[in-house]
């Protein structure tokens, strides 16, 4: 696929979803949005809001969640999933925040790939929901599927899908494109049964062209 059939589909896509700004909408500070993400990890968003109020108010700083006890913020965190290494995770990175970063989420990829838990989804998340930044595309599983479907990438390297969609898309619309396809992802362009039928780019679509039809 070349830039202009790529970038016709983001065009597409900008019209279907309007309201798809507010992904990751739980977050008012760069604290909240990178403990809250690294929580999103093979969860819902529904599952990240209802743990959100009770740990952000128990642990209100980097500080807090550095000293906090393991057990207590496991307990927070457990309807997320995972929440053992969760919850290591954001007290590990908590600490690392308070002893290298002077307690302040840093604003850059390298900085934010020392912190546990964070890989460069996460990072990408951080750096364009908290900073406007776009230095990546976070490829989360609704991009990742819709790369391979729509042909926008044949790997099986979340690394090499992130750099493939770099390739064809403006760097001002990367994190923009995100949240266009897990909009997609998630009304249209499920995982298990996607409604070609109604979808707005299915003129463009590799999956759509040869998938077998019933006549
Ligand atoms: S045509 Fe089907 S497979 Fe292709 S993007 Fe649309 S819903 Fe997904």
């Amino acid at each position: 696929m070349n830039r202009n059939e790529a970038c016709d589909i983001y065009t597409r896509l900008s019209g279907a979803y309007p309201d798809s700004l507010n992904t990751h909408h739980w977050c008012s500070t760069p604290y909240e949005n990178l403990i809250l993400t690294i929580l999103s990890a093979q969860t819902t968003d529904n599952a990240v809001a209802q743990v959100k109020d009770a740990l952000l108010s128990r642990f209100p700083t980097p500080e807090s969640l550095a000293e906090g006890n393991i057990k207590e913020i496991e307990e927070l965190i457990h309807r997320t999933g995972f929440y053992h290494t969760k919850a290591l995770h954001i007290k590990s990175a908590a600490k690392v925040l308070v002893e290298k970063f002077g307690g302040v989420v840093p604003s850059d990829m390298d900085s934010l790939l020392t912190l546990p838990g964070v890989g460069r989804k996460t990072a990408n998340i951080v750096l364009y929901k908290s900073f406007g930044k776009n230095e990546g595309i976070a490829i989360d599983t609704h991009v990742f599927r819709l790369a391979g479907r729509i042909g926008l990438s044949k790997s099986t390297s979340q690394d090499q899908v992130e750099v493939d969609l770099m390739k064809l898309y403006p760097n001002e619309i990367w994190g923009r494109l995100t949240d266009l396809f897990i909009a997609h992802g998630r009304r249209c362009c499920t995982a298990r049964k996607p409604k070609c039928d109604i979808c707005s780019v299915k003129k463009m679509c590799y999956y759509f062209s040869f998938m077998p039809r019933i006549s």
